[in-house]
């Protein structure tokens, strides 16, 4: 049997590991001139006109974006009930409700008017999640927020490079929130940032990054508010700047790759539920295919066994937040999010990653091929 296919894995290149030696040697290790560097290099990349504020963690960006926006008890925050428990999970913790709205089967997006059917008096903020890296239909979203008068964090987490309408996710928009953590599209092992047009609120994600520390010319500081601690080191901007500088081609190469899984599973689209092609904006983060398992007469633990056992891993990204102990607990019902439970529950994300081959792609299919005849 070849190798192990993992369903991702970062690429770290030699040219990386000798510029993050050269940090380790350099003697400034944690926030320095690599953070600032990254964060210019990110700004240019953006188109030059935003605020941006690297973070340690998007968990943790998201969580002050909310504080900085001054959201917190009896507030609601519009999120979709299909991402990463993270998402609604920082809502809770600034002491807000998060409302989960269904998500549509094929693209897993929130829909424009499903989150204007959410939204009631005590409604602060909506966040978008671009799911597997396809951006939310931000101009209806933004339309909606609008006349709401609402905030938008968007949760980009998947999205860096992603296009909407042509223009890059975080080049526009209220606040928006990319991850860098080792299995996104840009990693820095662990790593956020935060991109805004509001330099208030740029400001204050600064202050809340580092103990709410201001200082002053004197070198002396004042603290002006009890806050965490979110900043990232310059080991970790030192493999974002190589991230990032050969970004687009590692999207492009993961466009190239969901195309060929769209070939070889078009014979079986019929069966399966292939995720939304999108247009060359998409930023492909991962492809995700829901499965009709009692049709297959097995369950997904089988699956995922028989993939393992032909040497290919597969990853489940997301159980619908509702079926999670902590929303289940909030009174939320499967018959509310019909879409987001289905996908909860047959949803696969097969392996994509730049470093991946043609061959690796065919490989994959050829198990699902094999899997699902002998079961059907
Ligand atoms: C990864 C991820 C996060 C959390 O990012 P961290 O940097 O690991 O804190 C949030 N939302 C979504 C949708 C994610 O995929």
């Amino acid at each position: 049997m070849s190798d192990f296919l993992p369903f991702t894995r970062p690429l770290i290149t030699e040219d990386t590991i000798k510029g993050v030696v050269e940090v380790l040697r350099s003697g400034w290790i944690t926030s320095g001139p690599q953070v600032q560097a990254f964060e210019d290099e990110l700004t240019g990349y953006l188109g030059g006109n935003r605020f941006l504020v690297s973070y340690s963690h998007a968990t943790g960006a998201m969580e002050e974006c909310l504080r900085a926006l001054g959201i917190g008890p009896g507030d609601e925050v519009i999120v979709p009930d299909m991402t990463f428990a993270a998402t609604a999970n920082v809502v809770l913790r600034v002491g807000a409700k998060p409302v989960l709205v269904d998500v549509d089967l094929v693209s897993r997006n929130f829909l424009p008017e499903d989150v204007e059917a959410a939204i009631t008096a005590r409604t602060r903020a909506i966040m978008p999640v671009h799911f597997a890296g396809l951006p939310v239909d931000l101009d209806a979203i933004y339309d909606v927020a609008e006349r709401h008068r609402l905030r938008v964090i968007e949760d980009a987490a998947h999205a860096i490079g992603a296009r909407y309408r042509k223009r890059l996710v975080g080049s526009f928009g209220d606040v928006v929130v990319f991850s860098f953590h080792a299995n996104k599209n840009l990693t820095t092992i662990e790593g956020a940032a935060v991109s805004t047009a509001d330099d208030d609120v740029a400001e204050r994600l600064r202050l809340l990054r580092f103990h709410g520390q201001q200082k002053a010319e004197d070198g002396t500081h004042d603290i002006l508010m009890p806050a965490s601690k979110y900043n990232l080191s310059d080991v970790s901007a030192r493999i974002g700047r190589d991230q990032l500088a050969t970004l687009n081609d590692r999207n492009q190469r993961r466009g190239q790759l969901a195309k060929s899984y769209f070939q070889r599973l078009s014979s079986l689209c019929e069966f399966l539920g292939l995720p939304a092609a999108g247009d060359s904006g998409h930023a492909w983060h991962m492809f995700t295919v829901l499965f009709p398992f009692e049709r297959m007469a097995m369950t997904r633990g089988d699956f995922v066994r028989a993939m393992r056992k032909r040497g290919i891993g597969v990853g489940c990204h997301y159980p619908a937040l509702h079926q999670l102990t902590v929303y289940k607990a909030m009174g939320y019902e499967p018959t509310t999010f019909p879409n987001a439970d289905r996908i909860g529950k047959e949803t696969v994300t097969l392996p994509l990653f730049p470093e991946m081959e043609e061959a690796d792609v065919d490989r994959v299919c050829d198990a699902i091929n094999e899997i699902a005849h002998e079961r059907r």
